[in-house]
């Protein structure tokens, strides 16, 4: 280690997005969009690059227009009677800068953070980075949040961040209307931070919430459903004075010109865009049918674009392995047969991609299920 650094890196490792993999493979590992955009979308992005994006200047590091686009269509989403303006936006170079932001602005020297596993690492990652103590709470067996441990929790710690995600990853699972009231009735002394990175699939939204609340901030993304993610653009929605916050501790120039531009050019292409959302949502009832069937395994609803399971009681006794092992196992073979999925340490998460590739994705499943049910 060198000398110079400080102590607690030695505890961290660097975030690892995809293991070697054997060219080509289906990628369905981190939850995005299975579809490029489409050509023509491409042509008018390349077009904008050649027509109006000087290489040689700054970009726009007030992200005007991109503010603005994004407010109209945060406003589709909610009653015609709320209100969304430019100053209720700020910008991220995707989500994670914008959560590292709200870390920085809150929780920095300031406190604790409060999450609940299995759920999204980068909250904890980051924390941990700027050295911010992170307390997790964990949930149920259903993935709902034991409330009273939180309550506790909230009680025996100086926790100055909430951090929730809507649906949440990898569970899949919105939060309940008993999660949602236990949030709101929260002093305004702690943050509350609701993550809709999969609001498209989900339809449900806390962005009321979050503009008539002075301590709630809704983030969202365009790396899903509006298929950016090689772009890198991420949003909050939040009262003023929160936002005035986050543009003080981010980086002048954050978000470059191509990828404004083609957050720009998405938002006015989202009917098209989103119109795939609904493939996705069909394709997870497919899925969810056919997994159903298969005994080896449990799993859980879900309302984003991916589906959580776990090795069944079956599963494990066919298996001859401890519920660990049965996963490593499936992700390896399922690995080998140009699947990727994600294990994430309790249970395997499969992002819906094409029909093509969750076909094939039930067919290698089925292979490692079939000689088990054969010999039961
Ligand atoms: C994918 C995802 C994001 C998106 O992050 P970006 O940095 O915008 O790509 C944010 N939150 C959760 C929970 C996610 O799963």
């Amino acid at each position: 280690m060198l000398p110079f650094l400080r102590a607690d890196l030695a505890n961290l490792k660097a975030y690892k997005p995809h293991p070697p993999m054997p060219k080509p493979y289906d990628q369905l590992d981190t939850n995005e969009s299975p579809i490029d955009l489409p050509d023509d979308v491409k042509a008018s992005l390349a077009a904008s690059y050649q027509q109006a994006i000087a290489a040689n200047r700054y970009p726009d590091g007030g992200h005007t227009a991109l503010k603005q686009a994004i407010a109209n269509y945060v406003a589709e989403s909610i009653a015609e009677s709320v209100m969304v303006a430019e100053n209720n936006i700020s910008v991220g170079n995707g989500s994670d800068e914008l959560i590292r932001s709200l870390l920085i602005a809150a929780a920095l020297g300031n406190g604790s953070i409060l999450v609940a596993s299995p759920t999204f690492s980068m909250y904890g990652i980051l924390a941990q980075t700027l050295g911010i103590p992170v307390i997790d709470v964990g949930r149920r067996e259903n993935f709902c949040i034991n409330l009273e441990k939180a309550q506790t929790a909230m009680e025996q710690h100086a926790i100055r961040v909430v951090f929730m995600v809507h649906p949440n990853s990898p569970t899949a699972n919105p939060l309940t209307t008993e999660e949602i009231a236990w949030l709101r009735q929260l002093p305004n002394d702690v943050l509350v931070v609701i993550d809709e990175a999969y609001f498209e699939f989900s339809g449900h939204t806390l962005v009321a919430d979050s503009l008539s609340r002075s301590n709630w901030v809704v983030l969202r993304t365009f790396s899903k459903a509006f298929r950016l993610a090689a772009h890198r653009v991420g949003y909050a929605v939040a009262q003023p004075a929160l936002i005035e916050a986050l543009e003080k501790v981010r980086l002048p120039y954050n978000l470059p010109s191509f990828s404004q531009a083609a957050a720009l050019a998405a938002l006015v292409h989202r009917a098209s865009l989103l119109a795939a959302v609904q493939v996705t949502i069909a394709e997870r009832q497919t899925m969810v049918d056919w997994l159903k069937q298969q005994p080896i395994l449990t799993l859980w609803p879900s309302a984003a674009n991916f589906i959580y399971c776990r090795l069944s009681e079956q599963g494990r006794s066919q298996l001859g392995m401890s519920q660990a092992e049965g996963l490593q196992h499936i992700f390896g073979t399922l690995r080998q047969q140009g699947t990727l999925i994600r294990y994430t340490g309790g249970g395997l998460r499969i992002s819906l991609g094409t029909p093509e590739e969750n076909q094939r994705t039930r067919k290698n499943l089925e292979a490692i299920s079939e000689p088990l049910t054969a010999h039961a």
